[in-house]
């Protein structure tokens, strides 16, 4: 075959499959009936098709039309199988979303991201539900190991802080400005409809005592030193002690919320680590066996049939009244 011989070969490829999508646009309006995903191996049980599990076959929903593994209008292998239904003379095929575009399908791009954010969801709820359950176990198994060591830990750092005599804070620290500089800024045309900012704003770090000492000038004109009681240190050691109830409050809450286990996990490594012990094992977030995988595919199935049920219903309704 020469090259003009191929490049006529190529344009002829080309249009035909143009043309065949201009043949199956006009037989009338598609919408979306069906999606399902099959991948990894498959085989034939009694002329049945199913998937080998044993070759990681799975498959998410239920198999529809009569073309599977392949894309019915442009042969790629596909993944998500997208069965589109002809509403004038019921003609059904199964096509891959690659292709799903080019069928012109009244919001079919929102109703496949409809469909993939509703797959993600299941799939997340349940090994969210899954993990929270690992954590709650791991918490309720290592709860008076944890509780024990966080009193201590509680206790040794108020200890450290009333022997040092101080605790250290982080204070935002702002700098006023007199009220002559101020009158001078709004003066200013250039300032019109602005807010004056702090003349100097800066995170400084203050040692807060059970005692502070002010220094002022007394009626003789020398500097002298007076001491005042600081509330906040008292405050800061008795919200200190209020905290030794940490992982019996978190415990008791957890039990009843679902949280993100993530988080939590992580939340949860950063206070252990706090106690420097082997005492405690930290847990890993486990793996999903296989039958919970199935049961994921069983409840996106369940969902993903009854969205695309109601989007069916919204657009027969649509054909009704276009007529
Ligand atoms: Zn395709």
């Amino acid at each position: 075959m020469n090259q003009i011989e191929a490049a006529n070969l190529k344009l002829q490829v080309n249009s035909t499959r143009r043309m065949d999508l201009a043949e199956i646009k006009a037989k009338g309006r598609w919408v979306i009936d069906n999606v399902f995903y099959m991948g990894g191996g498959w085989m034939y049980e009694n002329d049945v098709l199913k998937p080998n599990f044993d070759a990681g076959g799975y498959l998410i929903g239920t198999m529809t039309g009569h073309h599977f593994f392949s894309c019915e209008f442009c042969g790629t292998y596909i993944k998500e199988h997208i069965t589109i239904r002809c509403v004038e003379t019921g003609e059904t095929m199964n096509i891959g979303n690659q292709c799903i575009n080019e069928f012109m399908i009244k919001s079919s791009e929102s109703i496949m991201r409809g469909v993939e954010s509703l797959k993600r969801k299941v799939d997340s709820d349940y090994r969210r539900q899954i993990h929270n359950e690992q954590l709650r176990g791991w918490l309720l198994e290592n709860l008076d190991k944890l509780e024990k060591l966080h009193h201590e830990f509680i206790d040794n750092m108020v200890d450290e802080i009333k022997q040092r005599g101080y605790y250290e804070e982080q204070v935002w620290e702002e700098t006023d400005w007199t009220p002559q500089e101020v009158d001078a800024w709004y003066a200013n045309p250039e300032n019109r409809g602005r807010t004056i900012a702090p003349k100097r704003a800066r995170w400084v770090t203050v040692q807060q005592r059970p005692v502070n000492i002010k220094t002022r000038i007394n009626f003789r004109g020398e500097e002298e030193a007076i001491e005042y009681v600081n509330p906040k240190f008292d405050e800061h050691i008795r919200g200190l002690l209020a905290g030794k109830n940490y992982w019996r409050k978190t415990n008791e809450k957890y039990q009843k919320i679902d949280w993100n286990p993530k988080t939590m996990l992580k939340s949860f490594e950063a206070t252990v680590e706090q106690y420097n012990t082997q005492l405690i094992k930290m847990p890993k977030l486990r793996k999903l066996t296989d039958e919970e995988r199935l049961e994921i595919g069983r409840k996106q199935q369940e969902q993903i049939s009854l969205f695309l049920e109601k989007i069916k219903k919204i657009q027969e309704q649509g054909l009704e009244i276009r007529i």
